[in-house]
């Protein structure tokens, strides 16, 4: 018989039919002469109760039907006779794959907190809690691709290693392949990387914005999906250390038609998740966070409020509050700066945009008064910035101009600068944290706890 995955077989059971299941037992009741189990395959929050009649099999095999172990049962689909599920399962056989010893098997228990979970991130899958969040993380990773794809996106594949050091220098891993006991040094002290793999000094990605404006500025609209790195010290719920990245990257868009797509992408993926991911989002609403629906619902019925930095920077100085980091004009907005404009002036998602060009990266195109460029920051209830982009600085004189105002290595950037050199057009692109779009979606409140194995400061467990 051909296994059925639960999810399949409540959406369109045939009552009386003989099914075959394979899953891990969650819990287990015994009555005198009936057992029921709940047995969860993963392929939905649901489980499918199995109801054993216990003189029609061994003892020593029902014994080992414990929490956690995995069994295939073969038996009748039949309406339940209990409260609490519809259908159920008369079981006829059951074959044990894997038993889990009870004095062992660390999720007996409900009501793990998340920081016991995370010790445990091998088993936490498991959970309830995990399985809704891992699915809709699916979800949204195939979302995306349906969004870029029906939009005549195209898919592009930037390095992971990367030797461009101009991307965020001082915030990326190296890579080398040289015995760090003994580094060839140069005369001036300084590592000599011409004997290592790459001949070169290379480092894990911290973007893959600049690879994919060439591939916009052919292939029309691109869009990257896939990991970044940051060695940034930032032991907060909302970084890590490894993160995904949406980067799309479009030819003849201005700042505007980039805010545009970031809005409707965000609203089509929000709206995705209402409409696929229902029994995942109802038990995150009952068990995580009771205002998720409502507030997903919100920002997909509300317009994002879009303001200019400055305009933000007033709102900010006549607050009255108290603020830990100081506001002025060219300072860069801190956490509790963006959740206030979000949470409490606005309530609403934020698109702030033209920020002092200090502030931001030199591809950035610079606006006329010389001050600001053309970025925008998303900013998100509960999460703060989910996205950041901007209009890139098509000029090739102008990007050469900042690019050495800035003292950034010339000599490394000029396949970026020959960009602006041969055809160059207005583009425009931004990125979307995965993870942080993710916490937003399923209302968990740590970024470790929307992506199956966490590295951050100190961490790389499993
Ligand atoms: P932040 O100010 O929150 O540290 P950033 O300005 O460094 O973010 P960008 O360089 O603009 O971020 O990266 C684009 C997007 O990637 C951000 O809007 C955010 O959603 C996500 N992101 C950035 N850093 C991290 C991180 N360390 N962990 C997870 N997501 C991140
Ligand atoms: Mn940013």
């Amino acid at each position: 018989m051909k296994r059925k995955k639960v999810k399949k077989l409540l959406s369109s059971p045939r009552l009386g039919s003989n099914v075959l299941v394979k899953g891990w037992v969650r819990t287990k009741r015994e009555n005198k002469n009936i057992i029921f189990i709940a047995l969860n395959d993963g392929s939905t929050i649901k489980n499918i109760q199995i109801v054993v009649d216990t003189a029609s099999f061994k003892e020593d095999m029902l014994k080992d039907i414990t929490t956690g172990a995995c069994l295939a049962v073969t038996g009748k689909l039949v309406e339940s006779q209990g409260q609490g599920q519809s259908f159920e399962i008369n079981a006829k056989s059951i074959e044990i794959y894997g038993k889990s010893d009870p004095e062992t098997y660390p999720l007996q228990k409900k009501g793990h907190s998340m920081e016991f979970l995370r010790e445990i991130a091998h088993l936490r899958f498991r959970t309830n809690t995990f399985g809704a969040v891992f699915r809709i993380r699916h979800a949204m990773a195939f979302a995306i691709h349906k969004y870029f794809n029906g939009k005549g996106f195209f898919y592009l594949h930037t390095p992971i290693i990367t030797g461009s050091d101009a991307e965020g220098a001082g915030e990326m891993f190296h890579v080398t392949t040289m015995d760090l006991k003994n580094m060839p040094r140069n005369e001036d002290g300084s590592v000599d990387f011409r004997n290592d793999f790459f001949g070169k000094e290379t480092n894990l990605t911290v973007s893959g914005q600049l690879e994919g404006e060439l591939g916009a500025l052919a292939l029309g609209d691109i869009y990257t999906f896939g990991p970044t790195f940051r060695a940034e010290n930032s032991n907060t719920p909302r970084h890590l250390a490894e993160f995904w990245m949406i980067e799309p990257e479009m030819s003849f868009y201005d700042l505007n038609d980039n805010m545009d797509l970031a809005e409707e992408f965000v609203k089509y993926l929000i709206k995705y998740a209402l409409d696929n991911c229902h029994e995942d989002l109802e038990f995150l609403n009952n068990m995580i966070d009771k205002a998720l629906i409502e507030r997903l619902k919100f920002v997909l019925e509300n317009e994002f409020v879009r303001i200019t930095y400055t305009e933000a920077v007033s709102i900010l100085s006549a607050s009255g509050k108290k603020w830990e980091y100081q506001v002025g004009w060219g300072r860069d907005l801190q956490a509790e700066h963006e959740r206030y404009l979000v949470e409490e002036h606005f309530k609403r998602p934020v698109i702030l945009t033209d920020y002092p060009k200090e502030i931001k990266a030199f591809y950035m195109k610079q606006n006329d008064d010389g001050k600001t460029v053309r970025a925008m920051d998303v900013l998100f209830p509960g999460i703060g910035e989910i996205i950041g982009g901007s209009q890139r600085e098509e000029q090739y004189d102008r990007l050469l101009d900042r690019i050495k105002e800035m003292k950034l290595p010339e000599k490394d950037l000029g396949w970026y600068l020959d960009a602006r050199k041969f055809g160059t057009a207005p583009h425009s692109g931004f990125g979307l944290g995965f993870e942080r779009l993710i916490l937003f979606v399923t209302g968990m409140s740590n970024i470790r706890d929307v992506i199956p194995f966490p590295r951050t400061p100190k961490n790389a467990e499993f």
